[in-house]
């Protein structure tokens, strides 16, 4: 594990190809930095098509041999890799810290999160259940079945380094698939942690196969072009996830696809509005505000909104902010550059546009933050539709607070967005609950909770948030390919 303030590592052999550890054909390198103080932590190796290609093909090589195995075979390497996981999460959850910035208590948590797939796909692949239906000729049976897809080409991002890893890796294996995955440039070290974990636990060589790259798109082509990849999984930014089903429809790979979301948060007026003012700074600046089921927009009863603020605003400043590795910090890093400027357009806009800035609003300075981006947990109100934080996803801590008065109004309100991911609601009346869950367009719906979240429950969107669910049967699903058998007897 990196020890921020030593010596940078040298040059990690990053590639992992039909279960070798490589450096990249070309020889490339590029650096990893910890976005809190932007120290150079590792090297890795800057993977390009070459690569890609040879690890396809170790992909190729293998998925017959592993489509063959049992179920249970399989699931046995995954038992090991949870095992493992478990053993190692302290070292895994510094290492995210240091590569991504996240609270060591967050990192922690999301360790646990990422090897709950392990396990909970390393019983489901038991589970690949098919059925029989009955035929309207006497002489006529149907069988259906499902069997793996094939080699699976896989691009994981940033905020969450180790769990949306598993989150494919897991289900992909479990199903019988062999797998080439690309993690995103910013935190390649999780990834090679990750595949040592899988090394380790044994798994035939070409199973599973890394490649990490300093540039996604020749890595990215590979994936969408070679004929043997049946399927790409991605999570990541809307406008990439577009880019990629584009390129992937030439050929009809299957695509699974989790992408940006625009996260409703509704508290009614029956609702305590301190009970949900706490519920929502924590999910609102869980992962400095960098997790796609993060809310983008907070609507509050006019009876009630006083309070709710009131609490917001003084929760969003008592936060800490600095180095994950000290005590009591709950803010970590902006991961770039690119995204405190996307803070401080939509703050810009917002206030031009006549918002109220309750709380934050800048950039925080001071010697613990120095050398990241750090932008202050913000409150802002009097938002309103012109506004682009209105629009678009922010990616950040900022929390807009929006006025309204009936549940029919709020809920046009709501859905007005072409983001279907996650969305919050607030209330005690049960069949408002009901009623308001199935009128939001949104593929998950908390209702006095703020992470409906688990290895167990189907995690995806609906209308720009992508295709296709995580997690649950339903990721177990995405990795089949369904096959009628009828028989005349
Ligand atoms: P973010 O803006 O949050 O970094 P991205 O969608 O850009 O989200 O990145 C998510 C993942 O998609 C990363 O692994 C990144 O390297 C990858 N990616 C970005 N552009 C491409 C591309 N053209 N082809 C393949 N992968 C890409």
């Amino acid at each position: 594990v990196p020890n921020p303030g030593a010596e940078a590592p040298s040059d990690v052999a990053s590639l992992y190809i039909d279960g070798e550890w490589r450096h990249a054909a070309s020889g490339g390198t590029f650096d990893v930095r910890d976005p809190a103080s932007g120290a150079l932590i590792g090297r890795v190796a800057a993977g390009g098509a070459g690569d890609a290609t040879a690890a396809v093909a170790a992909a190729a090589t293998a998925f017959p041999g592993w489509a063959a195995r049992t179920a249970y075979d399989r699931s046995a390497y995954l038992y090991r890799a949870h095992s493992l996981m478990l053993e190692r999460a302290e070292d895994l959850a510094k290492l995210m810290t240091t590569e991504q910035g996240k609270p060591l208590r967050a990192a922690r948590t999301e360790v646990r999160y990422a090897a709950d797939f392990l396990l909970w796909f390393a019983e489901e692949g038991k589970r690949a259940y098919g059925r029989t239906i009955p035929s309207a000729r006497a002489d006529q049976r149907f069988m259906v079945m499902h069997q793996p897809i094939g080699v699976v080409g896989a691009i994981t991002p940033w905020n969450y380094p180790i769990s949306m890893i598993t989150r494919k890796v897991a289900p992909a294996l479990a199903a019988g698939c062999t797998i080439v995955l690309k993690p995103a440039e910013q935190t390649p070290l999780c990834a090679v942690e990750v595949f040592r974990i899988l090394d380790e636990a044994g798994l035939p060589p070409g199973v599973a196969n890394l490649v990490t790259s300093e540039d996604p798109a020749p890595v990215g082509e590979v994936l969408l072009t070679d004929p043997v990849v049946g399927k790409l999984t991605f999570t990541g930014s809307t406008e990439v996830g577009k880019f990629l089903a584009r390129r992937a429809a030439d050929q009809m790979k299957r695509v699974s696809l989790e992408l940006g979301g625009h996260a409703p948060f509704i508290v009614f007026e029956d609702a305590d509005p301190v009970h949900a003012a706490k519920g929502a700074s924590l999910v609102k600046f869980l992962n400095t505000g960098q997790a796609c089921i993060c809310p983008n927009r907070l609507y509050v009863h006019r009876s009630i909104k006083d309070r709710f603020v009131e609490t917001l605003r003084d929760r969003a400043a008592a936060m800490r902010a600095g180095s994950g590795f000290t005590d009591g910090v709950t803010v970590g890093p902006l991961i770039d550059e690119d995204a405190y400027r996307r803070m401080t357009r939509q703050v810009d806009d917002a206030v031009a546009k006549g918002a109220q800035v309750m709380a934050g609003g800048t950039r925080l300075t001071g010697d613990d933050v120095d050398g990241g981006y750090f932008y202050a947990p913000t409150v802002l109100t009097e938002v309103t539709p012109e506004m682009e934080i209105y629009r678009e996803e922010t990616f950040g801590p900022i929390a807009p607070v929006i006025v309204f008065d009936d549940e029919a109004e709020v809920i046009e309100m709501a859905n007005d967005t072409r983001y279907g991911l996650a969305s919050y609601i607030y209330t005690r009346d049960l069949g408002r609950a009901l009623r308001v869950s199935e009128a939001l367009r949104f593929g998950m719906v908390g209702v006095n909770d703020i992470n409906p979240t688990s290895a167990a429950a189907p995690f995806g969107g609906a209308k720009e948030s992508g295709l296709g669910r995580e997690g649950a049967q339903e990721g177990l699903l995405e990795y089949l390919e369904t096959k009628l058998v009828g028989i005349s007897i």
